[in-house]
């Protein structure tokens, strides 16, 4: 199949951007990458009649450290963070991350605001974004600029709480200092593809202690799943392989999977149980 017709602009700065955005929002999208929305667009499960190119607007495929947060412009490619050599956990979660999405092709045209904006429960960086409270900011043109928590970004699958006339400009994360451990595990089938369930976590130990824990679970919901149980049974505790194990049970009792062609309610969470603790450098 190829797409239904539509009218095709490339503007070369935000501004003109977000004006022919506001022509007519809901019947036009934003066209990053093009790794999500060109196979869409091909089978005509989405049929927009324009396409704004974002792709020869200067200045926003690069993340830069502002203070004490990590701002990541929505154009940034998958690759770009794959070989970021920012220190620390941030960085080290970020190219790990990085190096699961797709295949090498999608890695280097994909986005990461666009990957955000399509909203897949399983992709790496909604769940690196969920994990993180990553601020997500948009902008329109009838209204300026907003700043979105994670919390509230993600709706549903593929829903997101941007509106039709708003376009990602910026994701901020918080820098992790070395008192952090990060990390992901996940399991697909087959090498770059989308992983059945995978598991991301942010631990902070303090002199054995782990002071803030954070758990966010992809391929178990409809939108990124952060796991209130794993997080409280390893928050105040002491820093072990037992406590993560732990809380691996607890993600796994708590989380209610969906079952599909891939794998059943059961399959999953067997997989919560064993790549909590992989995530976090346990065998
Ligand atoms: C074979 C294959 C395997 C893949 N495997 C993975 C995987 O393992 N993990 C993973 O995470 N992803 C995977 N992907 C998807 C890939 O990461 C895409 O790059 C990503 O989902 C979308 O980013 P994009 O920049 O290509 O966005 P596009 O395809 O250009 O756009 C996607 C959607 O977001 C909207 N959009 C894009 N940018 C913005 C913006 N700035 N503001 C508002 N709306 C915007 C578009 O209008 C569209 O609705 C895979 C894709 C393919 C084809």
């Amino acid at each position: 199949m190829k797409p239904s017709p539509f009218e095709y602009s490339a503007p070369t700065s935000m501004d003109e951007a977000l004006a022919v955005l506001a022509l007519d929002p809901d019947e036009t999208k934003i066209l990053a990458g093009g790794q999500s929305l060109i196979p869409m667009m091909n089978f005509r499960l989405a049929r927009p009649e324009r396409l704004v190119d974002i792709n020869r607007i200067p200045g926003i495929d690069q993340p830069e450290v502002e203070a004490d947060r990590y701002r990541i412009a929505t154009r940034t490619r998958h690759i770009t963070l794959q070989n970021t050599t920012l220190a620390g956990p941030l960085g080290h979660l970020l190219r790990q991350a990085a190096a699961r999405v797709g295949h090498l092709p999608i890695r280097t045209r994909g986005t990461f605001g666009g990957s955000l904006a399509h909203c897949d429960a399983a992709s790496e960086w909604c769940l690196v974004a969920s994990l993180l409270d990553a601020e997500i900011t948009a902008r329109s043109e009838a209204r300026g600029e907003r700043t979105i928590p994670a919390a509230e970004f993600f709706q549903a699958i593929f829903t997101t709480a941007l509106e039709p006339d708003e376009i990602l400009t910026s994701v901020s994360l918080p820098l992790l200092d070395d008192t952090w451990v990060t990390g992901i595990a996940e399991f697909a089938r087959r090498a770059g593809d989308f992983g059945i369930v995978t598991a991301t976590a942010a631990v902070k130990v303090v002199e054995g202690a782990v002071t803030e824990a954070r758990v966010s679970i992809g391929g178990v919901d409809e939108v990124p799943f952060r796991s209130a149980a794993a997080e409280s049974t390893m928050l105040g505790a002491s820093w072990s392989a037992e406590v993560v194990t732990e809380a691996a049970e607890a993600a796994a009792r708590e989380v209610q999977p969906p079952s599909d062609t891939h794998g059943d309610a059961a399959y999953r969470r067997d997989l919560v149980r064993a790549l909590l603790p992989r995530a976090l450098g346990q065998p």
